[in-house]
């Protein structure tokens, strides 16, 4: 079945813009994103390379979300940052505009916040993951706690719209207690927003080398009982849960977030950008050398991963990621959405009822995971079946 921008009723979906900045200083323990170290011939790499990708795929489109992330975008000096600015204002932007960037604390300063305010940066997410320095050490971070409070500060003094903390937890010697003191100092800071991930333990990383060497052990019963305690506490201290790691306060949902869950389309830019646009998603080279190099050859544009994509498929992503959202979703909306006859849902309306009668997810207007279910998100999308 073809895909169509335009959807049905005639209402175009976002559009999301995604830059990745793939540098950073050290490798965190827990990182598997594609990163290098900073140089110049880096630097140079990556811009004319990204200069010349926005150019390859500018044709008028408008964006209405862009999310810079990395790598640490901060670690760009103040020039470059308006150079990256310049760039993306050389493309449609929509009004109203979220525009966010990820920065890690030590990166930050009160220069480089006030050229991003310039640039129209209307959101931070800031990496602290977490206010104990030992787990801090655990996970092979380079800042201190003392940095993250004084980059938060900064942050506010310059003014953004919505403020991001990202906390981590299921860390090696991490505890119950730990956790909430982590929550609890979150909570005091009062962020807009707020990102709350267990850690995983992802290959070639140094935590695995850990697992895999018995240094540190998987205890998948006490990351139930730390996924529950943020459950309970954040929403009990003014910041509503929309999907198993997010939570907000009132008009600070991340839009960027959403229009990806939805399934709408976004063009990611800069080594490893993942892409899903009309119909297609791809991914580009994890490598800047060879990411930037094709931009100067003849032969035309390769990508690291490319699939085709169909209606039935999408529907089936919209479905596993909607299922994660407290909001849940709507098989009637997601079948107009696609233009699928709502015959094609059949196998997933039965999964949804043999996952109600297990207790897992309950349903008024929109099936949603409850609590349990929210435990089993990920073994529940991959038994998620296939639309027929
Ligand atoms: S700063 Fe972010 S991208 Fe860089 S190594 Fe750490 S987690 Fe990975």
């Amino acid at each position: 079945m073809m895909l169509k921008r335009k959807e049905k009723t005639g209402e175009i979906p976002s559009l999301g813009m995604y830059i990745h900045v793939p540098f950073c200083s050290t490798t965190c323990d827990f990182c598997a994103f594609y990163q290098e170290r900073p140089s110049k011939k880096g630097f140079d790499l990556f811009f004319n390379g990204l200069e010349r990708e926005i150019e390859h795929f500018s044709q008028n489109r408008s964006f209405s979300t862009i999310f810079i992330g990395g790598g640490t975008p901060g670690l760009l000096n103040s020039e470059q940052l308006e150079r990256l600015g310049g760039l993306i204002h050389s493309q449609n932007l929509s009004d109203p505009l979220e525009w966010s960037i990820e920065i890690a604390p030590s990166e930050i300063s009160i220069e480089k916040l006030e050229t991003l305010t310039k640039a129209g940066v209307n959101r931070i997410s800031l990496g602290v993951q977490t206010f104990h320095p030992q787990l801090m050490k655990e996970l092979g971070r380079m800042h201190e706690v003392e940095t993250a409070l004084q980059a938060y500060s900064m942050i506010r003094k310059v003014g953004f719209s919505s403020v991001n903390l990202d906390l981590i937890f299921g860390i090696p010697g991490q505890t119950l207690e730990m956790w909430q003191e982590d929550l609890a100092h979150a909570v005091d800071l009062q962020p807009d927003h707020l990102s709350t991930y267990c850690l995983t333990f992802e290959e070639d990383t140094a935590l695995f080398i850990k697992l895999s060497k018995g240094k540190v052990k998987l205890d998948p019963e006490r990351e139930i009982t730390f996924y529950e305690k943020a459950w309970d506490f954040l929403p009990a201290h003014g910041y509503q849960q929309y999907e198993v790691s997010n939570f907000a306060k009132d008009g600070h949902i991340c839009q960027h977030n959403l229009n990806t869950w939805a399934m709408n389309d976004w063009i990611g830019f800069g080594p490893s950008a993942a892409t899903q646009f009309n119909g297609i998603r791809r991914k580009n080279f994890a490598n800047l050398e060879k990411w930037a190099q094709q931009w100067n050859q003849a032969k035309g544009v390769e990508f690291e991963e490319f699939e085709q994509l169909n209606a039935a498929g999408l529907a089936h992503d919209t479905i596993t990621f909607g299922l994660r959202m407290n909001r849940g979703i709507s098989l009637n909306g997601i079948a107009r959405k696609f233009d699928l006859p709502l015959a094609c849902f059949k196998p997933v309306e039965s999964f949804l009822d043999q996952l109600q009668n297990e207790g897992l997810v309950e349903k008024n207007d929109f099936w949603r995971l409850n609590k349990r279910g929210r435990i089993l998100a990920d073994a529940v999308a991959r038994e998620m079946p296939v639309l027929s």
